[in-house]
């Protein structure tokens, strides 16, 4: 039997969300072209919980524009995170027995309010910290909130995990070893309020128990990994190695986006571009 724990594991992630454009062709080739320089696997997955954006189509897309484009995967291997809920929870659990997630219950709005009286209130890569207004609930209110339906999402106790986990690091291929901030994201979002789990908690699961243990991405989500690591150490998973890419951008240096019709892969697909010469011009020969 293969041990895969011993082999080099990467994989590519789409959201369904949207058609795939050059900057996702730029980096599911580079997270196979790393597996294989290295003689290992390379996986897929289908990052749907975003369930108001993800749409069965653009799964279907996913499939046919990355066959096109030559990518190999184990198609026993693909799963769907929304088929994956029960196992999110497993994990919720063990923070929650160990006091390290608290319900919140607050809208967007309140957020804000609270913020404007806090000029200095410190910033993350996604806008301001969450206040830590539902921190200081009480046992009672919490349950007396939860009681009456109160939609709520699942914070992270930040300070107290990085207590429990004491001082991490993560090893990025071309930065080499960083320490992780904890407090750069602050008390994150573990389970949103409409689906209980959220990108964070997914894909340090997904990868984890996928065994996958070079994990390639975007540049864009560094401060992600700061966050992934504190979980890894949490539910006692191996730290990965990781490689954050540049982002691929046009001639005018703009990033791609899903919104960006014209380079869609299946544009490209349909004005009958030959998929070797684009994996070429991405570098990829
Ligand atoms: N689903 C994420 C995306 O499409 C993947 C992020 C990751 O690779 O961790 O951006």
């Amino acid at each position: 039997m293969t041990d895969f724990a011993q082999m080099t594991t990467t994989r590519f992630a789409p959201s369904p969300s949207g058609l795939l454009h050059l900057g996702h062709a730029f980096s599911a080739l580079f997270a196979q072209a790393q597996a294989k320089a290295l003689g290992g696997r390379f996986l897929l997955r289908i990052e749907d919980i975003d369930i108001t954006r993800c749409r069965p189509e653009f799964e279907d897309g996913i499939f046919e524009d990355l066959a096109w484009l030559g990518l190999e995967w184990d198609p026993k291997l693909v799963f769907r995170q929304s088929d994956c809920l029960a196992r999110y929870d497993q994990f919720l659990h063990l923070l929650e027995e160990s006091d390290l997630i608290y319900p919140c219950f607050c809208t967007r709005k309140e957020i804000q309010e609270e913020v404007a009286n806090a000029p200095r209130a410190p910033h993350g890569p996604d806008g301001v910290l969450y206040p830590g207004i539902c921190k200081q609930l009480s046992p009672e209110e919490r349950q007396e909130k939860i009681e009456a339906g109160r939609p709520h999402a699942l914070r992270i106790h930040m300070d107290r995990a990085a207590k429990l986990t004491g001082p991490l690091s993560f090893h990025d291929q071309e930065l080499g070893r960083i320490a992780v901030l904890p407090q750069s994201c602050g008390d994150i979002v573990l389970a949103r309020k409409d689906i209980r789990t959220s990108y964070h908690l997914s894909v340090t699961i997904d990868d984890a128990l996928s065994q996958v243990n070079l994990i390639t991405r975007g540049e864009d989500l560094l401060h992600a990994t700061h966050v992934h690591r504190v979980l890894q150490a949490l539910f006692g998973f191996p730290e990965p190695r990781y490689f954050h890419h540049p982002l691929l951008t046009d001639e005018n240096g703009k990033r791609f986006a899903k919104r960006d019709k014209a380079l869609t892969l299946k544009a490209l697909r349909e004005a009958g571009t030959d998929p070797s010469a684009l994996r070429a011009r991405l570098g990829f020969s």
